[in-house]
């Protein structure tokens, strides 16, 4: 046998990638024909032949994962090692073509799909058992035009990357508060971020953006191409289709901003959160205000404060503050000027996968003596984990767009509030979440529907997502039925097709 022959044959038995040395002969192993045991998007339990994979394998510059093959476990975890899941096969994608491909394979199979980005998924949605998991992250890469203050951004990238691009030129577009978020899923639902009140939340900002349909199809949706995906993308979640590039508008902004947190004693938080209540209606657009209390376990002394961004001008920064800081005297006031990029970084962890967690949420339409009250009477520390509660600050920019305009209909939600709690994974989490899910019942009377990016495992069941999008939702059902009328792309906030 030639070396060449060997050397295939005997990485093609062993099922695995070899590590090559640069000189190698450019070609690549074939997995073996292995049937897999995979089941359907409505539930039926299918095996999958070998040859097919094999097929799709080679057709792709990426590859294709299956469970005993390296690097299938890295691919398969995401960031809430809670959401601890097998799909039968990893499609690691490194373009659109290899989308396409793998979007043709799930859609031939009926396959469960699942779509991961940065993998942030607070329902789990983003990975599955038994199904294809179709893995973004070999597709990173941001380009910024300066002159034309414009971005565009591959459908697996992490927001930190664009964050850092774009400041290089001054230049900014509303992100996430944690720069290991995918710019995936993070942008389709919507994009809360610290400079949001001040130009809009992400979607408001997406110019156009290259999406891979169900039917495998490239489509630009943009306003005047595929109009109605371009609208339903924008608060739709992966409803429709794989976004492979978003094009953003950039804004100018100064480097340096006023940013930090500050912290008061939890026996302040009556007093804070009345403040907040009035103030975090009336405060300029340049200050996004993010509530935050932590209650250490056991009882032991909490916080309550605020997450901190003023993007205006510096000088007029200690004024716009003057509030906050005199509603108590702080247990640690470390807001300060700052780089905006090192903020955005402020929040991210060096392991992110280290910790399970739980988190409950919903959109509250005003900070309320009702809310009060039950936040500062209700809201209990877990005995031995630590809790965090945050109200992220809506209203400014992102409330000027119409509620129909875009998908995203929750334009008048003064913030998103989440309750959460984590622990090391290992632990049994039925104990965390259920404590959760009792102290939710004091906060949830004073929400008003949902943000689909922090919905919990539970939180699409029944009439919630049909609900939660309001009166966005019998249009949504049209963009569902025209770009994936059988539900391929089911694991998210789903929209049902009625065709
Ligand atoms: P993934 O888990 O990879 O994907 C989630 C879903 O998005 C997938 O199931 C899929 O349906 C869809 N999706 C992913 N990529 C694509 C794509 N290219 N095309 C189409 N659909 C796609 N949200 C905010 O708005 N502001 C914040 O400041 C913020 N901070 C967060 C901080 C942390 C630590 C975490 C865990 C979450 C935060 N979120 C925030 C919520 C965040 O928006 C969601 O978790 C979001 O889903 C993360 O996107 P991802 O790509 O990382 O997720």
């Amino acid at each position: 046998m030639k070396r060449r022959k060997f050397l295939q044959s005997s990485a093609a038995a062993m099922g695995a990638t070899l590590p090559l040395p640069l000189w190698s002969p450019g070609f690549r192993f074939p997995h073996q024909d292995i049937d897999v045991d995979a089941v359907t998007g409505d539930g039926r339990e299918i095996t999958l032949g070998g040859a097919p994979i094999k097929e799709l394998d080679s057709r792709m510059r990426g590859r294709v994962l299956l469970a005993d093959n390296d690097g299938y476990d890295e691919a398969r975890r995401v960031l809430n090692p809670s959401f601890d899941k097998y799909p039968a096969l990893i499609a690691r994608v490194t373009g659109t073509a290899d989308v396409r491909l793998a979007v043709d394979f799930a859609r031939e199979h009926r396959l469960l799909t699942a779509v991961k980005c940065g993998g942030h998924s607070a329902s789990g949605k983003s990975t599955c058992d038994k199904g294809l998991l179709i893995d973004l992250s070999g597709f990173r890469g941001v380009r910024v035009d300066p002159s034309g203050r414009r971005a565009w951004v591959t459908g697996g990238s992490l927001l930190g990357r664009l964050d850092h691009e774009a400041m290089a030129y001054d230049l900014v577009t509303p992100m996430g508060t944690v720069s290991h978020t995918g710019v995936g899923g993070l942008v389709t639902g919507g994009g809360f971020g610290r400079v949001a009140r001040k130009f809009g939340l992400a979607i408001d900002n997406l110019t156009s953006a290259d999406v891979v349909t169900a039917d495998g199809e490239f489509r630009r949706a943009s306003p005047d191409r595929h109009p109605e995906l371009y609208w339903g993308i924008r608060g739709g979640g992966g409803n429709f289709g794989i976004v492979t590039s978003f094009e953003f508008q950039l804004h100018q902004m100064q480097r340096q901003v006023t940013g930090g947190a500050i912290f008061f004693p939890i026996e302040s938080a009556r007093d804070v959160l009345t403040m907040y209540a009035d103030y975090g209606r009336e405060a300029p657009d340049e200050l996004a205000l993010d509530l935050l209390v932590v209650l250490p376990p056991g009882g032991a002394p909490g916080m309550v404060g605020f997450g901190v961004c003023y993007c205006g001008d510096p000088s007029g920064a200690e004024s716009v503050l003057a509030p906050v800081r005199q509603v108590g005297t702080p247990m640690i006031d470390a807001i300060e000027p700052m780089d905006y990029v090192a903020l955005q970084r402020s929040g991210d962890t060096d392991d992110p996968r280290a910790r399970a967690s739980y988190l409950k949420s919903g959109f509250v339409p005003e900070v309320s003596s009702g809310l009060i009250t039950a936040i500062v009477d209700g809201v209990e520390g877990h005995p031995n984990r630590s809790t965090i509660m945050f109200i992220q600050h809506s209203g400014g920019a992102i409330g000027r767009v119409g509620a129909g305009d875009t998908a995203f209909p929750h334009r008048d939600a003064f913030g998103n509030l989440g309750l959460g709690v984590d622990w090391a994974f290992g632990d049994d989490p039925s104990e965390h979440v259920a404590w959760i899910k009792e102290v939710w019942t004091r906060i949830e009377p004073h929400t008003q529907g949902f943000y689909v990016n922090d919905g919990d495992p539970d939180a699409y069941e029944n009439d919630t997502v049909t609900n939660n999008y309001r009166t966005n939702y019998r249009r949504l059902v049209e963009v569902k039925n025209t770009y994936d009328p059988t539900n391929l792309f089911r694991l998210n906030a789903n929209v049902e097709p009625t065709v």
